[in-house]
C-alpha cells in the first residue's frame, strides 16, 4: 500500500493511565461507556476501540448507525454498543438483530422497534432518554408515562436497559443553577420508573465533566468522551479537581494523540522572496524553509497560517505564509540539520518539546474536539506502546 501524507499514533499506555485515572476517580461501581462518536473525536474508531478494550473497556456510545457499524467490525462480540443519536426505521432491525443498544427519545419510535423487536424475534435494547432541561432529544414528563406504559406492556420484546438524559453545559460551573434543575428533574423521572416498579439496568446523566465534578450525578454509568483521550473537559473542571485533592497539578489525564509527517523539501529563499500564494509572507532575511506535504484538506486548520508552529529535531519551525490545500511551508533557518525526509511532528512531542491542541486551537478558535474529529477518516492511526 502506498503511503498517505501524514500519520496518527495513538499511545497505549497513556490510554491506560487515563482509564486507570477516570475509573478511580468515578468509582468500580459505575460503568464507563467510552464515546467513540466521530471517529472516536478524530483518533480512529478501528484502532481506538481494539485499544479500549485491552484497557477493560467494554461498552462503547455511539452518535449514529453509521458509527455502531464500525464498532461492531472491530469490537468483541460481547462488547456493548449504544447509539445515543440517529437511527433511521430501516435500520431498526438491522440494531436489533445485533443487540445493538439504542436512544429512544420520542412516544413515536415505540411501535416501530416493537414490531422490529418481533420480527427478528430478539428484544430491543432501549435507552429511554428524557427532558432535563437541554432541549435537544428526549421524551416529556407527559409522554414519558405513555412511554413506560408501552415499554412494561410490551417487556417482552422491549428490554429497559437505560434511563438518560444530558446535561447540557455541565463544563463550566457558571451553569451549575442549570446542571442542578437537569440533575433534580433525572432524579423525578428515576423516582416515578420506581413508583411503577419498573426500571431500568442503567441510570446514565454524566458525560466528562458532569462524571469528574458531580459525584451523586455518576448513578450506573457514565459517558466518557474528551476526557479518554487525555483532555479536561474545560479549565473549571481541571480546577475543580485540584480544589478536591488539593493537588496543585494533575497529570493523570495525558493526550494519547501523536501527529506526524516528513519534510517533502528544503529550499533557500532570498531576502525580499514571498513564500507560497500570494504576498502573505515576505522573507525578512536569506532564509531555508521546509516544504510539508499537507493542508487544510488534510485537516491543518488554515487558520494557523503564519502563525502556528510545527517540530522538527525537537525545535520550533514556524509556519511561513498560507496554508494550502495540500501543502505548507515552515521556516527551518535555525534549524540546519534538517533534511528531506525528516520527520515533522504536528501534533505532539518530540524529544523535550510539544505542541498540544489546545496551543494549536487557541490562535484558531476551533475546540479541542471540533479540530480533532475534522480530522480525516483517510490518515492512518497506529498504536503505538509508548
Ligand atoms: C458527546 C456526548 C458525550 C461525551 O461527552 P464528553 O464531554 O466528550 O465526555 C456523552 N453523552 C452524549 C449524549 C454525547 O453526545
Amino acid at each position: 500500500m502506498v503511503r498517505h501524507s501524514s500519520r496518527i499514533e495513538l499511545s497505549q499506555s497513556a490510554l491506560k493511565k487515563n482509564f486507570n485515572f477516570l475509573k478511580k476517580k468515578i468509582g468500580k461501581n459505575v460503568r464507563l461507556s467510552s464515546v467513540v462518536k466521530a471517529n472516536a473525536y478524530g483518533h480512529g474508531i478501528d484502532p481506538y476501540v481494539t485499544m479500549c478494550e485491552k484497557c477493560g473497556i467494554n461498552h462503547f456510545s455511539v452518535a449514529s448507525s453509521f458509527e455502531a457499524e464500525e464498532v461492531l467490525r472491530v469490537a468483541k462480540p460481547e462488547t456493548d454498543i449504544a447509539i445515543m443519536g440517529i437511527l433511521y426505521d430501516e435500520d431498526l432491525e438491522w440494531a436489533v438483530e445485533h443487540e445493538i443498544e439504542f436512544y429512544v427519545f420520542n412516544y413515536l419510535r415505540f411501535p416501530k422497534v416493537l414490531e422490529a423487536a418481533k420480527k427478528v424475534g430478539k428484544p430491543a435494547k432501549i435507552h429511554l432518554e428524557v427532558e432535563t432541561g437541554a432541549n435537544r432529544t428526549g421524551v416529556t414528563a407527559g409522554e414519558f408515562k405513555k412511554c413506560i406504559t408501552f415499554m412494561k406492556r410490551n417487556r417482552n420484546h422491549l428490554t429497559f436497559k437505560g434511563l438518560c438524559s444530558h446535561f447540557g453545559g455541565a463544563e463550566s460551573q457558571a451553569n451549575k443553577f442549570k446542571i442542578d434543575r437537569q440533575f433534580l428533574r433525572f432524579k423525578q423521572f428515576a423516582a416515578d420508573c420506581k413508583k411503577k416498579k419498573y426500571q431500568a439496568e442503567y441510570l446514565h446523566i454524566s458525560s466528562s465533566a458532569g462524571a469528574l465534578a458531580y459525584p451523586e450525578s455518576r448513578f450506573d454509568m457514565v459517558r466518557i468522551g474528551v476526557s479518554q483521550y487525555g483532555f479536561w473537559p474545560s479549565p473549571d473542571i481541571y480546577y475543580h479537581h485540584l480544589n478536591e485533592t488539593g493537588k496543585r497539578y494533575e497529570k493523570g489525564l495525558q493526550r494519547i494523540f501523536t501527529w506526524k509527517t516528513d519534510i517533502m523539501d528544503t529550499r533557500d529563499v532570498p531576502e525580499g522572496e514571498f513564500i507560497g500564494y500570494g504576498t502573505a509572507y515576505q522573507a525578512t532575511r536569506d532564509m531555508r524553509i521546509a516544504v510539508l506535504p499537507l493542508g487544510y484538506s488534510n485537516g491543518y486548520p488554515r487558520g494557523l497560517s503564519n502563525r502556528g508552529h510545527v517540530l522538527i529535531h525537537g525545535k520550533k519551525a514556524p509556519i511561513t505564509g498560507l496554508i494550502n490545500m495540500n501543502l505548507f511551508m515552515v521556516d527551518i533557518t535555525h534549524i540546519p540539520e534538517a533534511r528531506l525526509g525528516d520527520e515533522v511532528v504536528l501534533i505532539g512531542r518530540q524529544k523535550n518539546n510539544s505542541i498540544n491542541v489546545a496551543s494549536f486551537t487557541q490562535s484558531t478558535m476551533l475546540l479541542n474536539q471540533e479540530m480533532m474529529s475534522r480530522l480525516p477518516a483517510a490518515i492512518p492511526r497506529k498504536p503505538v506502546k509508548f
